[in-house]
């Protein structure tokens, strides 16, 4: 019996045709009779360069079975590695031969169980039995360790093969390089191996991967020159004595599927162990031990161990690198995008901020400048109604005095009534309290405050400032007031302001009159509803103003007065203009004088 394991590493074609006619014809001869009687049993082989190779490779193993286990004829199927599979799961196949890297996946996934692993005359030991030689052409100078290959074209039979690839590139990455992304190129030329050796030998590749022992078998059969090639990172293993570059692995073993009869299984591995060495030297030995085959695969994350792969960020950024740039680049290209928003908006926020700033800034200053000159002109109106103050304090204080002394002089004379108590008593408290009520109009209209509004009854302001003027001016000009308003006329207003309006038209009036005769020295004040407006007029019967100092009348610091501040009216008309409405003067149709009226929003309910 001869083994010969794809590639070729075994004996030559004529010998291996020969041997194949020989076993395939001894098995048909023994079988072919009994296989009526004898229970099937159909193993399944890995045949990566085709079922006739495969069939010379293990015919041996079904004539040995079915000569020492006559209940059972056995025959091979041929599988790739994706068939055996399929073959296994649909239980089409009882055992199966095959590689030790395709095995650990098969264990893995279908439970299959291995009984005897092949001894073969290569091998250090079953557990060292297959490796990988990259090679090159010897005249190479620049390749010299796997390192050499970083961009370079390298050659292999296939991704999924086991010697032919995968051992090879767990060595790659020890040594720094990721073939699948530092090579220049990985051309995959399909079985049978030679192919590797004949795309380095013809300058296609620069580097091939081929399984140990196949360039000294090819060699041998007289294919090649062993000097035109040379073995990268060449690793000598004593016992071993083909060139190398990789570990060694375990050899090809027979293995259980789940559904194998056990006492089959038991009888089967005890036949395989009994089998004499071929005259090649391959036997079968007890299993060996498939760890080393494990961790290849966990290294590589590949075969049973994919998941790993597919799981690791750093294995996904490797495979995914492009649309991560992509993705990565987008997300940069938005983070930028989003900042230049926002520093626009911060930007543009700041200078709003600071316009917003420096425009209340400027509101508060002009309010308050406002405040104050409101306060001035309040004050300057009491200065100048204050020089009779004086006189109208005195006439409440004299009449007060002349009660206390007359009740002093009637209780000295025993004439002391409580009639004439009573009267004194009377007259002092009115008196007085006419001082207080004038004291406090002064105290509260003297305030310096700010703006406050409220809903209030219009005649009611007008009617508290007209008290006010006619209290404190000793000779006042009587003035009367004409209330055309429904009872509730409300103005939304700050009463004191709309008081020092008024105030300040009736003190006008009151100037304007002063050295007239009597019966000019009248002042009429009217209230009036005009749609959603109230109407305040004061009206005066004073020599008027000619018309081109009455377009000045508003002006500020206008005044006709030697001690006029020319302030009064234009305060009013700010005043007047903050609530919502209009202050103008006319001069009276019917006769001398001028009169003011000013305009306030209607803010009762029926407007
Ligand atoms: P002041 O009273 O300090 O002069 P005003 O602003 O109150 O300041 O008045 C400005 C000017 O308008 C007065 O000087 C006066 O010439 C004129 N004026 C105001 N009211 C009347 C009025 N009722 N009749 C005639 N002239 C008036």
């Amino acid at each position: 019996m001869v083994f010969l394991l794809y590639g070729g590493i075994r004996p030559t074609l004529s010998r291996r045709i020969i041997l194949w006619l020989f076993t395939f014809g001894l098995a048909l001869c023994q079988g072919g009779a009994l296989a009526q009687e004898r229970q099937p049993v159909r193993i399944g082989v890995l045949a990566y360069s085709g079922s006739e190779a495969a069939l010379a490779d293990w015919s041996h193993v079904t004539a040995h079975l079915d000569k020492a286990l006559p209940a059972y004829h056995f025959s091979l199927g041929f599988y790739d590695v994706k068939g055996l599979e399929a073959a296994v799961d649909r239980q089409e196949v009882s055992f199966v031969i095959t590689n030790g890297g395709h095995y650990v996946s098969l264990e893995a996934e279908y439970g299959v169980s291995r009984i005897a692993t092949l001894e073969t005359p290569d091998a250090v030991s079953p557990e060292q039995a297959i490796g990988s030689a990259v090679i090159a052409r010897a005249a190479r100078h620049d390749l010299a360790v796997l390192a050499d290959l970083k961009g370079k074209r390298l050659a292999a039979v296939s991704p999924d093969a086991f010697g032919g690839y995968l051992v090879a590139v767990r060595e790659f990455r020890r040594a720094g390089i990721e073939p699948e992304y530092d090579m220049g190129s990985i051309e995959f030329v399909g079985f049978p191996m030679q192919r590797v050796v004949q795309a380095v030998a013809d300058g296609r590749a620069d580097a091939g991967i081929v399984r140990a022992c196949l360039l000294e078998t090819m060699a041998r059969n007289g294919l090649v020159d062993l000097a035109d090639f040379k073995v990268l990172s060449p690793r000598p293993v004593a016992g071993f004595n083909c060139g190398l570059s990789s570990e060694l692995y375990p050899d090809w073993l027979i293995a259980t599927t789940r559904a194998t009869d056990r006492r089959l299984a038991g009888a089967v591995a005890t036949a395989l162990l009994s089998v004499p060495p071929t005259p090649d030297g391959f036997s079968w030995g007890v299993p060996a031990d498939y760890r080393s085959v494990h961790e290849l695969y966990r290294e590589l994350k590949t075969g049973p161990y994919t998941y790993l792969r597919e799981t690791t960020l750093s294995g996904l950024a490797r495979r995914y690198w492009h649309f991560l740039l992509i993705g990565f680049l987008a997300f940069a290209g938005w983070v930028i995008h989003v900042v230049r928003v926002e520093y626009l908006v911060y930007v543009r926020t700041a200078e709003l901020r600071r316009a917003l700033t420096a425009r209340d800034e400027a509101e508060v200053r002009m309010r308050e400048h406002q405040e104050q000159a409101e306060h001035l002109s309040r004050l300057s109106i009491l200065g100048e109604m204050s020089g009779t103050l004086a006189h109208e304090l005195n006439q409440p204080l004299t009449t007060i005095s002349n009660y206390a002394q007359s009740l002093l002089r009637r209780q000295a004379s025993g004439r002391l009534t409580p009639e004439a108590v009573e009267e004194a008593g009377t007259s002092i408290a009115a008196q007085a309290e006419r001082a207080g009520g004038i004291l406090r109009r002064i105290r509260g209209f003297s305030r310096k405050r700010a703006a406050v509004r409220d809903r209030q009854l219009l005649a009611d302001i007008v009617q508290e400032a007209v008290a006010m003027f006619s209290g404190m001016l000793a000779h006042a000009p009587p003035v009367t007031v004409d209330n055309q308003l429904d009872a509730g006329a409300m103005v939304e207003a700050d009463a004191l302001q709309v008081e020092q309006v008024l105030l300040n038209l009736l003190k006008n009036a009151a100037d304007a009159v002063k050295g007239l005769p009597q019966e000019r020295h009248r002042i009429e004040v009217g209230l009036s509803r005009e749609g959603a407006w109230y109407r305040v007029s004061v009206r005066d019967r004073g020599p008027g103003l000619p018309e081109p100092q009455r377009a000045r009348l508003f002006e500020a610091f206008f005044t006709t007065k030697p001690d006029g501040m020319g302030l009064g009216l234009s305060i009013c008309k700010t005043i007047v203009e903050a609530h919502g409405g209009r202050l103008w003067a006319d001069a009276n149709a019917d006769g001398p004088g001028l009169t003011f009226t000013f305009t306030l929003p209607a803010h009762d309910t029926s407007a």
